[in-house]
């Protein structure tokens, strides 16, 4: 029976920072997905500077035009209302999860992690540390780290669920014909283009990326509203339709149970605001393989779970912020005053970039913005974060 240090389940990002970290580390390491690469994801494939600074430091990668876009510039509506533009901000970078998931895995694999993608799993032993493959083969694992995307099916077998219906978020998006963009060509946000979401619309070489998201219980006509929002920018409207979850917001307290410890959207790691998730999931992932070395370096893999919740404290902690955050630009009674505050501000769209750079995070930002607040919408907020 093949024995590993990490079986890790789910070769996207989460999976593949987690296997290379590991492999820096010297741990052995499986690493499962029940698909062939390359393989489809349904994302934006936005590369915030915080994520690119992650892709440094763990794949030791840099921003290549082989696999990224660069984009500098912004537009921002709400509804029909254009909240205003912003030029030359730090740079933001597009590409395809095709391509791009494609080619962590193959960093990984140079790495030295054994291949096991292309392997469905028959069953999860959690006691006796074993993951059995549909093609008859068993793998044993001192610990397991669960990278198996939104619909985990380890946080499943965990908690009898991977995620809550009342936090979930869902997502449409489809690929439009290209718009022949340069580095000039902005990228355009649409808050409010659905119920507590926003709708994208991101130029790339081969097409346009274009997609709505929000809550899943706020929107039960999701499909409307993209037909809406693509009938608004004019584009797309034949093209085929996919939808996905995203974890909107709604870490997991305790990213795991057991030896077992969950990375990236299995492990509810997704801004509730700007919906990334692709940084996040590397981070975990590589704060996973650490805690993990850590654990069996003091010859008790139990410890990996503490070691780890600790160690992603501060992701979870600016995922509740933004929670926080999220109804003064979501919340209907508060729209206009977004609206208003927003069209106003560069220093306010300044900083909604920086957030996505990475160059802020939202402690700074909250204290700014309770600063420009009128007294009746920091009552709404406290009231929203209390029952939120
Ligand atoms: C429409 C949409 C747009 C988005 N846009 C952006 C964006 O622009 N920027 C951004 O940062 N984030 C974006 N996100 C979020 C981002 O896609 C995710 O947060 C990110 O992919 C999480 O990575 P992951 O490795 O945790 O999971 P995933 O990328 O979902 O990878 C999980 C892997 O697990 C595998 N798997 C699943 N079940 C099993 C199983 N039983 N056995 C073995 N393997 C299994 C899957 O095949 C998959 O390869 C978007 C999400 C959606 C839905």
């Amino acid at each position: 029976m093949p024995d590993f240090d990490l079986v890790i389940l789910g070769a996207g990002p989460a999976g593949t920072a987690a296997a290379m970290q590991a492999r820096t580390l010297g741990l052995s390491v499986a690493l499962v997905d029940k698909a062939l690469f390359p393989r489809q994801k349904l994302c934006g494939g936005l590369v915030t500077g915080r994520c690119a600074a992650h892709l440094s430091d763990i794949f030791g990668m840099q921003i290549t035009a082989d696999l990224f876009e660069t984009r500098r510039n912004f537009e921002f509506y709400l509804k029909d209302q254009s909240l205003g533009d912003l030029q030359d901000v730090p740079p933001l970078h597009l590409t395809m999860r095709w391509d791009f998931d494609h080619h962590l895995l193959k960093q990984a694999l140079a790495a030295g992690a054994a291949d096991y993608t292309g392997h469905r799993i028959e069953a999860l032993d959690f006691k006796a540390n074993t993951v059995a493959l549909a093609n008859g083969e068993t793998l044993t694992y001192k610990l397991l780290i669960a990278a198996d995307g939104v619909q985990s099916p380890t946080a499943k077998a965990l908690f009898g669920k991977p995620f809550s219906q009342h936090t979930i978020g869902f997502a449409l998006e489809i690929e439009g014909p290209a718009q022949a963009p340069t580095e000039a060509t902005p990228i355009r946000i649409d808050f409010a283009a659905a119920d507590w979401g926003y709708g994208w619309s991101f130029p790339k070489k081969h097409s346009t990326t274009i997609g709505l998201g929000g809550l899943h219980a706020r929107n039960p006509e999701m499909k409307s509203h993209l037909a809406a929002y693509l009938a608004k920018l004019g584009t797309g409207e034949d093209a085929k339709v996919k939808g996905h979850f995203l974890p909107f917001g709604a870490p997991k307290p305790t990213p795991g149970k057991g030896t077992v410890l969950l990375a990236g959207d299995a492990a509810g790691l997704v801004d509730p605001i700007t919906g990334e998730g692709i940084g996040h999931a590397i981070h975990s992932g590589a704060l996973a393989a650490r805690a993990a070395k850590t654990a069996l370096d003091q010859g008790d893999a139990s410890r990996a779970l503490p070691l780890y919740t600790t160690a992603t404290k501060p992701i979870r902690r600016a995922i509740a912020q933004a929670r926080m955050l999220r109804p003064l630009i979501f919340a209907r009674p508060l729209q206009p005053f977004f609206a208003r505050t927003f069209a106003a501000s560069t220093t306010l769209k300044r900083d909604y970039m920086h957030l996505l750079s990475g160059d802020t995070e939202y402690p700074a930002l909250l204290r700014r913005t309770a600063l420009r607040l009128p007294r009746a919408a920091l009552r709404y907020l406290s009231a929203a974060a209390s029952g939120n």
